[in-house]
């Protein structure tokens, strides 16, 4: 009985010796970590430019081609030379005559191990035709602006980041087969494919953007409708952000038409909030740049300032939700 009673005063003293211990701890630990604040880091258009050029180098990168393999090959290496974790998911594409192409989804993660990620997506092939031109419409594409642009800024992105730390997980997609649609068969497969089969498996952000002609000289992003639809905060908040920073020349605010791109799957299969960041004509809202699937989207529309902006805008997204001011 003694015993006992000498045990319980003990476990009582030793029930309020943890819990005035706890109550010590309590104010350090209800506190967050300080937030390092991060400079918001310039946009290297004059680096996102020659990632243009480099793709253009390896000639049309429509899936099956060698162009195509050597573009899968260099983007893969530039982003494991980045320090990024980086995947690559396999899969087969039918598009106007060719059956089961091999293509590839290439995706890369910076912090890894983070909770709180952004998905930033692209497609990097081009087009097969070029069905809107006068002439050779049975010829593929250049695509600088059509696959090129947004891939170069994505990949000069993760460049920044790697020489500039944040504390968010930031994530980029590299979507194969976007541009090969036709009336017989869909456009984004690859986003189709990734985002009903996601890699890693589980995958989750908490939004993503998706660049998409995002180069061309005197280029104007309306609100595209899916966006608005799907992500209408997120698309607003992002709007305001770039007009805050002066972009109101290229963010725009008409309403667009809907774009049937990756965003849709994105959001649809694998439920991320993605909004589409698009060169669209403010005048009829619903058509492109005049060069659109011809072979004028080249080299010569494309625009450092357009870079520039887009650049810094999603650099300052990032940089925002990695200091909670988003
Ligand atoms: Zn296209």
């Amino acid at each position: 009985m003694r015993e006992s009673i000498k045990s319980i005063i003990c476990l009582l003293f030793l029930v309020c010796f943890i819990s005035a211990c706890q109550n010590d701890k309590q104010p350090t630990s209800s506190v967050d970590t300080p937030r390092q604040i991060r400079q918001i880091p310039a946009f290297n258009a004059d680096s996102a430019y020659w990632k243009i050029e480099k793709q253009l180098d390896f000639g049309y990168r429509v899936p099956g081609t060698e162009a195509h393999q050597q573009t899968i090959d260099w983007i893969y290496s530039l982003l494991e030379s980045y320090g990024a974790k980086v995947f690559k998911q396999e899969f087969k594409a039918s598009f106007f005559n060719r059956q089961d192409v091999e293509c590839t989804n290439i995706i890369a993660q910076f912090n890894p191990e983070l909770t709180t990620r952004i998905l930033l997506a692209a497609h990097f092939d081009s087009r097969i035709v070029a069905e809107k031109d006068d002439e050779r419409k049975d010829q593929p594409i250049p695509g600088a602006d059509d696959g090129a642009s947004g891939t170069a800024v994505l990949l000069e992105l993760a460049r920044m980041i790697s020489q500039n730390p944040i504390d968010i997980g930031v994530d980029f997609a590299l979507f194969d087969a976007e541009d090969q649609g036709s009336e017989k068969v869909n456009w984004a497969q690859g986003s189709e494919y990734w985002s009903k089969n996601l890699l890693p498996i589980g995958y989750r952000a908490k939004y993503g953007i998706l660049l998409d002609m995002v180069g061309s000289d005197k280029a104007a992003f309306g609100k595209e409708e899916y966006s608005r639809q799907l992500a209408p905060e997120l698309q607003d908040k992002v709007w305001d952000l770039a007009k805050s920073m002066g972009y109101s020349d290229f963010f725009q605010d008409f309403y667009a038409g809907g774009v049937m791109d990756d965003h849709i799957n994105v959001n649809q299969y694998a439920n991320i909030p993605m909004i589409d960041i698009i060169n669209m004509s403010p005048v009829d809202r619903v058509s492109f740049g005049a060069y659109h699937h011809t072979h004028d989207d080249n080299i010569d529309i494309i625009s450092k300032r357009t870079l520039r902006v887009v650049g810094q805008v999603v650099t300052a997204v990032l940089y925002n939700e990695s200091n909670g001011t988003f």
